[in-house]
């Protein structure tokens, strides 16, 4: 009997056990999947909570309903990879076996990781979004506000949805003005990049929605510690924003044990293959979904498009046969706005988000790097898919490879 183990039941770690419980013999293979816990979280849904859109228990279900007969669903916490030995060892000293290792344990964030940040302010004007504790305290909070400075800042980067910020930044915006309190806020957006998102063209696009919504920008802000007293984040450039209610995305890392166990980068990421995701010291070892260090968004939608890639190579490796599938750093992501609208963006390693229509050329129906309403719904559709057909490893009509269908080239003008 052959043994894949797969660290991590989150979104990338079940759709791994569904694809390829389908897809391997069962009586030659054994999978096993081991997580921390049996709650599965829809962290796409986190972004409502704080605006009443969404109430937690829309976001959370119990994990073992996606895993398939078949699997083997272990909880307990991850201690230490054994790659040399080709054993797990969980915290309670149990130790499992594998042939193949796939690593899916994502990123967290990790408000410990800077000074202040969980000081006397946390939960009472410091807040997250990335959690489903911070996004239900924040939602009491929002109500509670009566104005002043709010300053959405982001840590570091890489984090998990790198859109997720801004997106809560444009529909604060957008609720302050649904409550008549516009004028009473003044927000801020702190970031470490140089603009508004990653790439020149989308950055470019959202800076000016920002503009439009007079939210001023802290560009190149790297956080060194906050001031709980003064209630004031500090960079190490020594400039100081100062906050009456601070929505931050701390610190996202890997996981500890990835540390621990030495087969990580600084971030606890896993470098891997950036087309094949297979670790770059181990031949049995590939790292999918936010756990690895390739070179696009962390995001659900990439999970899912290197799963399918992921999928075809590892029943070749298990085979004996050369890997022939390359994955191309699909991406794809709504962007919220507020008033009902959002925008779309669509890309991968080597072509930026660009203007146009997906995924029918001038058809649509959604709007690239656009703000309509379709886009809004096609968001909100997100979670039943997420639950039906995503988790469980069922086809979705889109291209697992980027297609520049509908894409404006950046030197055509926008019609
Ligand atoms: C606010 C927010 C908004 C987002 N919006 C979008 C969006 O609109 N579109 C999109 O595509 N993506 C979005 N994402 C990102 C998306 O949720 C993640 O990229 C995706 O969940 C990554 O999947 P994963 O399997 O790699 O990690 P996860 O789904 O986080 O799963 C990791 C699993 O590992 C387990 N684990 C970790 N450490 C251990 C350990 N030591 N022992 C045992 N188990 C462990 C955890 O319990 C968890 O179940 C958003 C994320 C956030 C936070």
């Amino acid at each position: 009997m052959k043994r894949l183990l797969v660290l991590g039941g989150g979104t990338a770690g079940t759709m791994v056990v569904n694809k390829l419980r389908r897809r391997l013999d069962r009586v030659t293979w054994q999978i096993t999947v081991v997580d921390q816990n049996d709650t599965h979280v829809y962290q796409p849904g986190f972004l409502f909570i704080p605006f009443g859109g969404y109430r937690p228990q829309q976001v959370v279900k119990p994990r073992r309903r996606f895993i398939p007969d078949g699997v083997d669903l272990v909880l307990g916490e991850i201690d230490r990879v054994d790659a040399a030995a080709n054993t797990v060892v969980l915290a309670d000293g149990r130790r499992l076996d594998y042939d193949f290792l796939v690593i899916a344990t994502g990123t967290t964030p990790r408000p410990d990781q800077t000074p202040g940040m969980l000081g006397p302010q946390w939960r009472r004007s410091i807040f997250d979004f990335y959690s489903l504790d911070g996004a239900t305290a924040l939602a009491q909070a929002l109500k509670s506000f009566t104005g002043g400075r709010l300053v959405v800042h982001i840590t570091d980067m890489p984090i998990k949805c790198p859109v997720a910020p801004l997106e809560f930044t444009f529909l604060a915006e957008a609720y302050f003005r649904s409550r008549g309190m516009r004028d009473r806020v003044e927000i801020v957006y702190a970031t470490p990049l140089s603009g508004a998102f990653t790439k020149p063209i989308a950055s470019a696009h959202l800076g000016s929605m920002l503009d439009a919504r007079k939210i001023t920008v802290e560009s190149d802000f790297l956080v060194e510690r906050i001031d709980d007293e003064a209630k004031t984040l500090v960079s190490y450039d020594e400039r100081e924003i100062p906050f009456d209610l601070l929505v931050t995305v701390p610190l996202n890392m890997g996981a500890d044990y990835v540390a621990r166990s030495g087969l990580g980068d600084e971030l606890n990421y896993v470098p891997v293959d950036k087309h094949t995701l297979l670790a770059k010291d181990h031949d049995n070892i590939f790292a999918i979904g936010d756990a690895n260090d390739i070179p696009t968004s962390k995001a659900g939608s990439v999970a899912h498009f290197s799963v399918d890639v992921f999928a075809d190579n590892f029943c070749q490796r298990a085979a004996g046969q050369p890997m022939t599938s390359s994955f191309d750093g699909h991406a794809n992501c709504f962007i919220e706005s507020g008033d009902g609208k959002g925008l779309l963006i669509d890309f991968n390693y080597d072509t930026e988000p660009l203007t146009g229509t997906f995924p029918l050329p001038g058809v649509g129906p959604f709007g690239l790097l656009k703000e309509n309403r379709r886009n809004h719904w096609g968001k909100l559709a997100f979670r039943p898919m997420y639950w039906h057909l995503l988790l469980p490893g069922r086809p979705i009509p889109l291209p697992v490879h980027m297609s520049m269908a509908g894409k404006h080239q950046p030197d055509t003008k926008e019609k």
